[in-house]
């Protein structure tokens, strides 16, 4: 079976679970050989699994993102093995949330770690490969999705660096896109609302308390398919249209 991802290969950050799992399966579907980058092997290797027993490609790489090294390992690892890099879709991300006064400022630099730092780490190294996917792979184009969340477009009390880290996303995004969209690099942003995930699941009992919890109790939230969906639509355009930003909510959510 040949579809629009046929003879490509992705690159997806934080495979491992929720957005990222969704998204490796959905490219994988859709015909690209999938790179399954985050720091849970065994997680990574389940999915690599999964895709191979549905007929897809994938590749199990191992690495924090937020040590640079790592980062270029894992796009030098994916090309070794694929010879090409078409997509790449940063989207591990980590949101701690609650108030700035009295909070502990090692949590801010987890987040500014993978979601700035991780993000720049894997888009540098990838980004030689994906021009020159651009120029002379069979499809002339290539793709880099970044995903941000509605805290990239609205701020909310105790959301602070959080917020911080996803403006940041959706102001690289605009700017590099900028930069490369004319050499046939298409770069976007994805903010999806509420997605059932594990993403809440690394704050305080107190902040899921009052903060998460109550939200997700009240609301029909998205799937991580949703977006895996959202995804496969950006990279799947004709040459010549590039969505810059796709925002996706959860119909519940106000
Ligand atoms: P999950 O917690 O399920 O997934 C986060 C992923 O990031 C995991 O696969 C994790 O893998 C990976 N990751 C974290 N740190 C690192 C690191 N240092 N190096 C490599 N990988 C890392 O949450 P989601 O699927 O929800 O999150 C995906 C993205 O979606 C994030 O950027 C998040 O901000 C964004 N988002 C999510 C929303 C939601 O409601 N869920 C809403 C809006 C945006 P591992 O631990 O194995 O390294």
């Amino acid at each position: 079976m040949t579809s629009n991802l046929t003879g490509t290969t992705a690159l997806v950050t934080g495979a491992s679970s929720g957005i990222g799992a969704a998204t490796a399966r959905q490219l994988a579907a859709l015909g690209a050989s999938v790179a399954l980058v985050a720091r849970r092997r065994d997680r990574l290797e389940a999915l690599a699994a999964e895709i191979e027993q549905a007929g897809g490609t994938a590749l199990v790489i191992e690495a924090d993102i937020t040590h640079r090294a790592q980062a270029q390992a894992a796009v030098d690892q994916t090309v070794e093995r694929f010879g090409q890099l078409d997509i790449l879709v940063n989207n591990a991300g980590l949101m701690l949330l609650g108030p700035v006064v009295g909070a502990d400022p090692e949590d801010w630099e987890r987040m500014i770690a993978v979601n700035i730092q991780g993000l720049l780490h894997t888009t540098h190294a990838a980004l030689p490969h994906l021009l020159k996917a651009a120029e002379d792979s069979p499809r002339r184009v290539a793709d880099i999705v970044n995903i941000s969340s509605i805290a990239g477009r609205v701020a909310w009390n105790g959301y602070g660096v959080y917020n911080l880290t996803k403006f940041g996303v959706n102001g690289f995004t605009e700017s590099l896109r900028q930069e490369v969209t004319q050499r046939h690099v298409r770069v976007g942003v994805l903010e999806p609302g509420g997605v059932d995930t594990e993403l809440g699941s690394h704050n305080t009992a107190e902040v899921r308390g009052e903060m998460i919890d109550p939200f997700y109790e009240q609301t029909e939230v998205l799937a991580p398919e949703d977006i895996a969906d959202g995804v496969g639509y950006m990279v799947t355009r004709p040459r010549h249209a590039s969505i810059g930003e796709l925002w996706i909510m959860p119909t519940d959510q106000a």
